[in-house]
């Protein structure tokens, strides 16, 4: 029989008589059913979380901070049953499913040691003038289907410390992890403070738009984005924005080809390259190309494709069939244009599971399609550079501006050339070190404001002055 799951409205784990198939992409089978809600669950969710605010606004933090910590320890304490799941649901493989479940549980602990200290502007014999900091309202968090964990608590989290309540929707392709850990917390936050409520895509413009909303914030697609953007101008929303990218790795000759093949199939590969910042496009000087180049199809052949909930499975199946049909169009663009592949290339759409195999490109051009636009998915563009100039040209040629990478043995070299990529983040000599300390967001067309640090917590509260006048004659 497939699970029902349920949502969480005002403290309670609510059904509606609409529902929506959840599937497994590693067979297609249903593995789960989930509320399909509309209009009258988002105004009641909303309405929770304006009440639940009237009190949690005013909650010392110290007792937001232990709610967040009492998330953070039931997610650790059913991690096993939690990974499985969000295996069956997101695709990726057992051990990268473990790695967001408790990367979630760490996040959510170290963040809720952050504060948002008073800034004294003046204190003088005339006044003194002081910003705090005051939470904005209610939220509502949108979150898309790579890292459903993940995104969900770096929403619910900073929206809680800060003194908000939030109303979130995960994809309508992954909910059934979020919506299982809704299960597990219902009786840990306070009614209201945290709602968790399923839809069709469709809901996405009923949160954005809605009256009694406060802030969106959201992670997905860079079209989704510039539709929220929008959306929110009618009552002008506060809103932070987690985009698409198309983020440049670049290899430098001092680079050893025999340690750096195996990081940079990694920073491409892992979740089946659905990350925002996957190495989605790949400049080896030309000095290198052919060494580096081969290691790294030669390491690809050592990784299974296959279902994540399989022991040895490296890279597993493409989230949903969109997806998939939109990776494979690409690998079909790549061939019909003759471009070399060095692996992969041949996926077979008659098959049971969304599954690419391995793809690597040798050199394509650099307005090839599948240089131009991110995959999100199981390929690799190599391309060859030959100045310094050049490479940090083309890398920034890009409307996207997330992140990016540099590879070399002399990092004072690796800094100067990261200084010049326009991204929000550049790592030199690793890649998706993510700190729940540093702001994260994208340049350019790849976002707007920030997550985690002090700078993503800001985005969920206005400042406000107080300005006393000291000496002042009022009786
Ligand atoms: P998507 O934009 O299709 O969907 C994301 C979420 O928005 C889902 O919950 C969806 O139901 C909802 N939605 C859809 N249409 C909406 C609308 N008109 N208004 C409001 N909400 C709407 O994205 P996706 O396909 O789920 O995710 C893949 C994309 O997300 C990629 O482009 C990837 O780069 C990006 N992403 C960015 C980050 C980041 O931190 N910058 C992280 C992960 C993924």
């Amino acid at each position: 029989m497939t699970t029902l799951y349920r949502n969480l409205i005002d403290g309670k784990m609510i059904e509606t008589a609409a529902t929506m198939e959840v599937v497994n992409p590693a067979n297609e089978q249903v593995i789960g059913l989930v509320p399909a809600c509309g209009k009258d669950e988002l105004d009641q969710a909303v309405a929770a979380a304006r009440r639940a605010f009237k009190t949690w606004s005013r909650t010392p933090i110290d007792e937001r901070r232990a709610a967040i910590m009492a998330i953070s320890g039931a997610i650790k304490e059913n991690a096993d049953e939690l990974y499985r799941l969000l295996t069956s649901e997101q695709g990726k493989p057992h051990e990268q499913a473990k790695g967001e479940i408790f990367g979630a549980a760490g996040m959510s602990a170290a963040q809720s040691t952050l504060s948002l200290e008073e800034v004294v502007n003046e204190d003088s014999d005339q006044r003194l003038s002081r910003t705090r900091r005051v939470p904005v309202g209610v939220v509502g968090g949108i979150v898309p289907w790579n890292f459903p964990v993940m995104m969900a608590i770096q929403k619910i989290v900073p929206a809680m410390l800060s003194g908000c309540t939030i109303v979130l929707k995960p994809s309508p392709f992954t909910p059934l992890t979020t919506l299982r850990i809704a299960e597990l917390i219902a009786d840990k936050v306070p009614a209201g403070v945290v709602n968790i409520i399923t839809g069709e895509d469709s809901l996405g413009p009923m949160i954005t738009e809605h009256p009694d909303i406060d802030k969106i914030t959201f992670t997905g697609s860079t079209a989704t984005g510039k539709k929220i953007m929008e959306g929110a101008s009618a009552d002008l929303k506060r809103i932070t924005l987690e985009l698409g990218g198309n983020d440049a790795s670049i290899v430098m000759p001092d680079a050893d080809p025999k340690k750096v093949a195996e990081q940079l199939f990694w920073a491409s590969f892992s979740n089946a390259g659905q990350i925002c910042v996957a190495a989605k496009r790949v400049y080896i000087h030309e000095d290198i190309y052919d060494e580096l180049s081969q290691a790294i199809a030669n390491y690809a052949k050592t990784v299974v494709v296959g279902d994540g909930s399989q022991q040895g499975t490296g890279v597993g199946p493409i989230q949903n069939k969109k997806q998939y049909d939109r990776v494979l169009e690409l690998i079909q663009d790549a061939k019909d244009n003759g471009y070399k592949f060095l692996t992969g290339g041949d996926a077979d759409p008659s098959g049971t599971g969304y599954y690419v195999p391995i793809t690597i490109l040798d050199n394509p051009p650099e307005d090839a399609r599948i240089v131009a636009e991110e995959q999100f998915g199981p390929v690799m563009p190599l391309m060859k550079f030959s100045t310094e100039s050049e490479v940090i040209e083309r890398a920034n040629n890009s409307e996207y501006g997330l992140a990016g990478a540099v590879w070399t043995a002399d990092t004072d070299k690796g800094v100067e050339i990261a200084e010049q990529l326009e991204t929000g983040t550049v790592w030199v000599n690793e890649y998706l070190h993510l700190s729940p300390f540093s702001p994260f967001g994208g340049h350019k067309q790849s976002g707007f404001g920030a997550e985690y640090g002090i700078d993503g917590l800001k985005e969920f509260t206005y400042p406000q002055v107080i300005t006393v006048k000291r000496d002042a004659e009022v009786a």
